[in-house]
């Protein structure tokens, strides 16, 4: 399926055609309509009808039932969307097919059971003399926000799109959703999925395009959305900002990270690389949860760089880059690395592979050790294969280098020490911080970031909260 526009329950390619380009060899993979305003317009105006119909009236089980179909939708049509993902991003098919897309369909599912056994509260009320008199029944119920427009990244596109879709529909609300200009093909079969499901026209709406000045920014500044669910880069986020501010709009953020890994003396070692490898390198750096910052107590300090830098070594089936720009943007930070007084342990340049790998746009897997703490490589996100090793001597320092950062997304702590895992996680500013695994995920928990990593959480109940507002009726007994 070609991107398109999905409005109104109408597949369409209005608007001017950019090309849609493989990171793997630089080809050229098709074209992506981009939406012009009155798409959006129409996107808006058909999602605002849809809420104002039958769907605005359906109950809990009804809208399970569709997220359900929609799983199984996904499912039956797996290979394709493992073959739209693995184009458009160039990610190794097997964590396409192992993360990608099952975690799509395990979105809609979990949603569904969530959504379905969320229990509301009441409150039997025995009213005191200064609020009137008799008893009375408090329950909340919970009510759509109304159009949500949901803006989501190229790293995980189907993922992280139907992250936020699912917990949406299962809360009544109607979407229109803008995907990447990078991976829009994804997204374009969900909503062949969606249509196949039968949704209500209008429920589920998709436009593309580009952000800034573009269809993502008309979406996120029109006055008929009621809420914005975004991830992405914290730069964007603070520009979304902007104009929600102008409808005071709520905001759901998930954005950058600069993610810390702290490495005990205690820790099994043999562990602690080979996840640092998985939290380092996965999808070549590109997924915000990835460890860009590790830091090793003195006493292993160097067993750790020369293990890890051997199982960087061995890494040969890397995904690229998403695109020429994100490649030499990873590239100038190796560059300013470098000139900062970085030692590079392994990479630092462009793999040659002498196939047609040679024309996409991969880096090669690095590790820095020497920079202070006050370089730009070690302060900013670079969103690439790329970590910086420095040495720590106790649990204070770890937690306080940890802590340095605008950013406060994920951190991982390797150790065998219970007490000290206990002590150490709670004082890392961060919304997740996993002990001894990185990125073992349960749906049901909060998921975001703290500083400039996010607002909000994500998650279970928290997504489900964002999407819906808490009503309290009082009947008076
Ligand atoms: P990006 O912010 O450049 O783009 C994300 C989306 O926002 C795209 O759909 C884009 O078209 C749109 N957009 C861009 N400018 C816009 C504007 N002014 N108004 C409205 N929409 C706009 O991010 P990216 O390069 O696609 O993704 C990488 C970034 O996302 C990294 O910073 C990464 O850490 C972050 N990220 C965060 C999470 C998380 O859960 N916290 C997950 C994945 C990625």
């Amino acid at each position: 399926m070609k991107p398109a526009h999905y409005v109104n329950g109408v597949f369409t390619t209005t608007g001017a055609a950019f090309p849609l380009i493989s990171p793997i060899d630089g080809s050229r993979l098709g074209v992506v309509p981009e939406a012009p305003r009155d798409v959006v317009d129409a996107a808006v105006r058909a999602a605002r009808s849809a809420i104002a119909g039958p769907w605005g009236r359906t109950s809990v089980e009804e809208r399970c039932v569709f997220l359900r179909r929609i799983a199984d939708g996904i499912e039956a049509r797996f290979d394709a969307f493992v073959d739209a993902e693995v184009a458009d991003t160039g990610k190794p098919r097997e964590l396409a097919s192992t993360v990608d897309i099952p975690r799509a369909i395990g979105n809609f599912r979990a949603y569904a059971d969530l959504a379905y056994g969320r229990p509301e509260r009441a409150y039997p009320t025995t009213v005191p003399g200064w609020s009137g008199s008799g008893q009375a029944l408090n329950y909340t119920v919970r009510r759509p926000l109304g159009v949500v427009a949901i803006i989501s990244p190229w790293n995980l596109p189907l993922l992280l799109l139907t992250w936020k879709v699912a917990p949406a529909l299962a809360a009544g609300n109607t979407i229109v959703a803008k995907p990447s200009e990078e991976t829009p093909s994804t997204a374009t079969l969900l909503a062949g999925v969606i249509d196949e499901a039968g949704l209500p026209a209008g429920v589920f709406n998709l436009v593309h395009g580009h952000g800034a000045d573009a269809a993502g920014e008309h979406l996120t500044s029109h006055p008929g959305v009621d809420a914005i669910a975004f991830t992405g880069a914290s730069a964007t986020g603070a520009a979304i900002m902007r104009h929600a501010a102008d409808h005071v709009t709520p905001v759901s953020f998930e954005l950058g990270g600069k993610n810390p890994a702290l490495v005990f003396a205690d820790a099994d070692l043999t562990e602690a690389v080979e996840g640092t490898v998985r939290s380092s390198f996965t999808h070549s750096g590109q997924i915000c949860l990835c460890t860009e910052r590790v830091y090793v107590q003195r006493p292993v300090f160097e067993e750790f760089v020369a293990a890890l830098a051997e199982r960087t070594r061995a890494l040969t089936d890397y995904g690229p880059m998403i695109s020429a720009e994100h490649r030499d943007k990873v590239l100038s930070y190796y560059r300013l690395g470098v000139e900062e007084g970085a030692t590079v342990v392994t990479g630092g340049g462009v793999p040659v592979f002498g196939d047609e790998r040679d024309g996409g746009f991969f880096v090669e897997p690095t590790i820095l050790t020497g920079l202070p703490e006050s370089a730009r490589t070690v302060r900013e996100e670079i969103f690439g294969p790329v970590c910086h090793v420095a040495p720590f001597d106790d649990e204070d320092e770890a937690v306080r280098l940890a802590n340095d950062s605008r950013y406060g997304l994920a951190a991982t702590v390797w150790t065998t020490d219970l007490s000290r895992a206990h002590r150490v996680a709670p004082r890392v500013e961060a919304g997740i911080v996993w002990v001894n695994c990185w990125n073992l995920r349960d749906l049901r928990t909060p998921f975001g970031g703290v500083k400039a990593s996010g607002i909000g959480r994500e998650g279970g109940e928290y997504s489900l909260d964002f999407f819906s507002e808490p009503v309290n009726v009082c009947v008076k007994i």
